[in-house]
């Protein structure tokens, strides 16, 4: 018999920490805190596996589920003395989802499960708090409406407002139990009118209904997006938890809150958090009520804080979180209950956390001897570092302050206000910089949170939604900023007598809560001193060596700040975008003949000398990998009239000449045309004059510093021959420049692997190689016969449907691409076995491509400058995971 249910609390834990796949984290996590004796209420949780199996089989349960269902809550019965539906002792019991990783607001949660209109009259009596019981049973049947019935939640706020118009109080919690009981009716009634049906009374009815919706909930439009957006498979399934429920609104010796073991913003060792006395857990997550900081360290004047306004209770969560921190030796986030004193755990999960945090929490856990090195350098999302790269708003700015909220979530952005999700996603897509102004936020809002590149919200705290996914997801977040009053009808947002209106320039600083009205200067972030002892301990775990892609001396400066060990591309047609120098790059692609090409050359040979005078000097001696030129045509061709002009008179050519010249230089297919070494091949001239560049300039520079290496890189190479050809129109001029200057240089011929002939006859080019370097992007654009310009149109339609898993232009195809990067690898040493080998597509600055690259063991990966702390760390995470592997194969 397959078991589907298992316990945990009061003396049976079938689960642990371990079982999250089976459990979902939640589940595994009750078990796990009430195996090591913490206070947690009686349940069980209905595996993933039904879930999967109800998806599986039309949506239907498995057949032997229902029984031991019913053994389970026989057995939650008997633990707490109460019965389910009976009119005198009711159990309530709380149901909620929890998949394998937390997604926070994306399931739907029922508390108070159990009550209908006989046993609201016990918990009336038996708590002998009447109001207390009406706002449960009101509680539940606005949860229940909405999450299992699908009434609109709005119905429901519309009957409790005007139940406190009439009873003229502003408080939820200055309702009497009367006012509460006529909530009651008019939600029944009003619920009966929605769906046809009176409300459910038979509390199994209940139950069953809330396990379905937590499993229909699984598959709807906002956890599907959620899903997209981290990566997390539809097949993982949620496991669903039912639990004795704990009140937290039984009275003032009640609360309920969310806390972290540390500070989630800063990484700072405080017990950090919010409660509201005298409410339910949804208080808290959904920012209906603004909560109150758990600690004094946190309180402003004015603000009770849980640890003066509970004291007993905040000790006790107080030991909680010690025993926690020292037993999953990680930061957690924690959900408790004070009922009557008596604090009880609900939920404790690994915390989420900003960037800084993460880092800070890692590097002093690691000091503390909480988790060793390795532990610390796993811990920090390489992706999240990102976070820590972009500005903040210089002090010195001038700024106007529109309002102060909340600091939710580092950085600062800059953007045109917009008043919805889809509109924030519409105009990002077009390129746009917006900034997501909410009342508060919901799921449903996550695309445009995404797409937005800050948020800011007029309602709710710490622990709201906007502040808690914005966190996740890396995004500038300023919540709760009540002095805002927004109106979404009108357009406009207001504070101080200030209007904005939508598309004004709003700019947050989700590092101090401030928001200003217009564009704020901003200046590069400093990195802070766990930032380079991670970096340093990820240095000295990682194998992969890390380059960065680079042109001009402020990337190279950029790369070296960051801790590139080399460029591993230098681009170098990108080096003539520049106005100064693009005519006679264009004087030299649009000559008709050699001698005009050689005197457009002559005026660019200067340029490009000191270019890579200055490339060398900033780089030390560290290997520059300088590719000689690959220009896609089309981006260099002239477009106009007037540059046509321009371009006919500084080569002597009237325009009829030159428009027929640019037609007959125009290809169909430029991204596959006469690129790469295929100019070089038509027109020597080009790579002599930047091999004669590379060569004098480095000569000069070894003068007076360290010699540079270069690395002289053929792009597009797909034949032998023409490395061949090349090569040896490379070494002919660096024969010609040495003599001339009564000196030489080291330095090396290498070629790209970007074309799948390449990668075939790998062992034959290595012959004539000194290193290869992967240029995954043409290759991932040839092994699929995508073009590179133009999959953008389809391939985020193809991620959507699950025909590809990720881009392949963003994280490499190991399955097709990776198997040509591994073939060539293989090849090319087979021939040469200290070949050295990298990658310099984009994909050697994504982390899930560098874990490839680890295992196929390149030398190097070289990514653009602000991925290389990225590049970093992925590479040291790719060392440390693929030891582990080793150490258990
Ligand atoms: C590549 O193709 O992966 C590459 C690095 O070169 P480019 O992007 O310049 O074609
Ligand atoms: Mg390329």
């Amino acid at each position: 018999m397959t078991k589907w249910v298992y316990n945990f609390g009061a003396g049976v834990n079938d689960g642990h920490a371990g079982l999250r796949n089976l459990l979902g984290g939640k589940g595994a996590n009750l078990a796990e805190m009430a195996s090591i004796d913490l206070p947690v209420p009686p349940g069980f949780t209905i595996t993933t596996e039904v879930c999967t199996s109800y998806y599986d089989n039309d949506k239907k349960y498995p057949a032997d589920l229902r029984g031991q269902v019913d053994a389970a809550l026989a057995r939650i019965e008997t633990a707490v003395g109460r019965k389910f539906g009976d009119k005198d002792k009711p159990l309530l019991v709380s149901v909620r989802s929890g998949a394998r990783v937390s997604m926070p607001g994306m399931m739907d949660t029922v508390l108070n499960l159990g009550l209908n209109d006989s046993t609201v009259q016990g918990l009336a009596a038996g708590s002998g708090d009447a109001r207390f019981a009406w706002d449960s049973y009101r509680r539940f049947i606005q949860m229940y409406g909405s999450v299992v019935l699908g009434v609109d939640h709005h119905r429901f706020e519309e009957i409790i407002e005007s139940v406190k118009l009439d009873a003229d109080v502003i408080e939820d919690t200055a309702l009497t139990p009367e006012d509460w009981q006529r909530v009651v009716e008019g939600y029944k009634q009003m619920v009966a009118e929605e769906t046809g049906k009176p409300f459910p009374q038979d509390p199994v009815d209940q139950l069953w209904g809330a396990i379905g919706a937590v499993f229909g909930s699984w598959m709807n439009p906002r956890a599907n997006t959620y899903r997209r957006l981290h990566d997390i498979p539809a097949s993982w399934g949620t496991a669903v938890n039912v639990q004795a429920m704990v009140f937290g609104n039984m009275g003032d010796d009640c609360a309920t809150g969310v806390c972290f073991t540390r500070d989630p913003s800063t990484g700072l060792n405080e017990f950090y958090g919010e409660y509201l006395v005298n409410a339910q857990g949804e208080d808290v997550v959904a920012g209906i009520r603004t909560p109150r900081p758990l600690s004094k360290a946190y309180a402003k004047p004015g603000e009770v804080s849980m640890e003066e306004a509970l004291p007993q209770a905040y000790a006790e969560l107080n030991k909680v979180r010690d025993v926690l921190e020292k037993h999953y030796k990680d930061m957690q986030d924690i959900e408790f209950t004070v009922q009557q004193n008596k604090l009880y755990m609900l939920q404790t999960r690994a915390g989420k956390r900003s960037a800084a945090a993460s880092l800070r929490i890692a590097v002093e856990m690691a000091n503390e001897g909480l988790i060793d090195r390795d532990t610390a350098i796993m811990r920090v999302n390489p992706a999240s570092l990102d976070q820590l790269l972009h500005p903040t708003l210089d002090p010195k700015a001038e700024k106007k302050r529109f309002a102060k909220g909340l600091p939710a979530s580092p950085g600062a952005a800059s953007g045109a206000v917009v008043f919805s999700a889809d509109e924030a996603e519409l105009r990002a897509h077009k390129g746009e910089s917006v900034i997501l102004v909410r009342i508060e936020t919901s799921p449903e809002d996550i695309h445009g949170m995404h797409a937005a590149r800050g948020i800011l919200t007029t309602r709710g705290g710490m622990t709201s939604h906007a502040a808690v996914v914005a966190r996740g997801m890396g995004r500038p977040c300023v919540a709760g900023a009540g002095g805002i009053n927004v109106d979404y009808g009108a357009q406009t947002l207001s504070a101080d007598g200030v209007l904005l209106r939508a598309g004004d320039i709003l700019t947050i600083d989700g590092a101090t809560g401030e928001v200003f009205a217009g564009a704020v200067k901003m200046i590069e972030p400093k990195l802070s001193g766990e930032f380079g002892t991670l970096m340093g301990w990820a240095d000295a775990a990682r194998r992969l060596k890390v380059r960065a892609n680079a042109e001009t001396p402020l990337d190279a400066e950029t790369a070296r700040k960051f801790g590139a060990e080399g460029i591993g591309l230098c681009r170098t047609e990108h080096m003539f975008f520049d106005p100064q120098r693009i005519g006679a790059m264009r004087q030299m692609i649009m000559a008709k003949d050699e001698a005009g090409r050689r005197a457009a050359l002559a005026k660019l040979l200067p340029f490009q000398r000191d270019d890579f005078r200055a490339l060398f000097k900033i780089m030390e001696g560290l290997p520059v990998t300088i590719r000689l030129l690959d220009p896609p045509l089309h981006e260099f061709l002239p477009h106009g009239e007037a540059e046509l002009a321009e371009v006919a008179h500084a080569l002597g050519m009237n325009e009829a000449a030159i428009k027929a010249r640019a037609e007959e230089l125009s290809e169909t297919n430029p991204m596959l045309g006469h690129r790469g070494c295929r100019l070089g091949i038509s027109y020597p001239e080009i790579y002599e004059m930047q091999a004669r560049a590379i060569f004098e300039a480095a000569i000069e520079v070894g003068k007076t510093a360290a010699a540079p290496v270069p690395e002289i890189m053929i792009p597009l190479v797909g034949t032998k021959r023409e490395l061949d050809i090349t090569r040896a129109q490379i070494e002919a001029v660096a024969k010609d420049v040495f003599a001339e200057a009564g000196t030489s240089i080291e330095y090396s011929i290498g070629t790209m692997i970007e074309l799948p002939r390449a990668v075939l006859i790998a062992d034959l080019i290595a012959e004539n190689a000194d290193f290869f370097s992967f240029g995954t992007n043409d290759l991932t654009q040839t092994v699929f016969g995508l073009s590179r310009d133009d999959a953008g149109k389809f391939l985020p339609h193809y991620v959507e449907q699950g025909i590809l898993t990720k881009d392949p232009f963003v994280s490499i195809d190991v399955d097709g691409v990776g198997a040509m990067v591994r073939i060539g690898a293989e090849k090319g040493r087979a021939t040469k076995p200290g070949l050295k080998l990298g990658i310099c597509g984009e994909h050697g600055g994504d982390p899930a491509s560098i874990a490839f690259c680890e295992a196929v063991k390149l030398d190097y990966v070289s990514c653009s400058p602000y991925r290389v702390p990225v590049a970093r760390l992925a590479a040291a995470q790719a060392a440390i995971e693929g030891a582990q592997a080793n150490s258990t194969d």
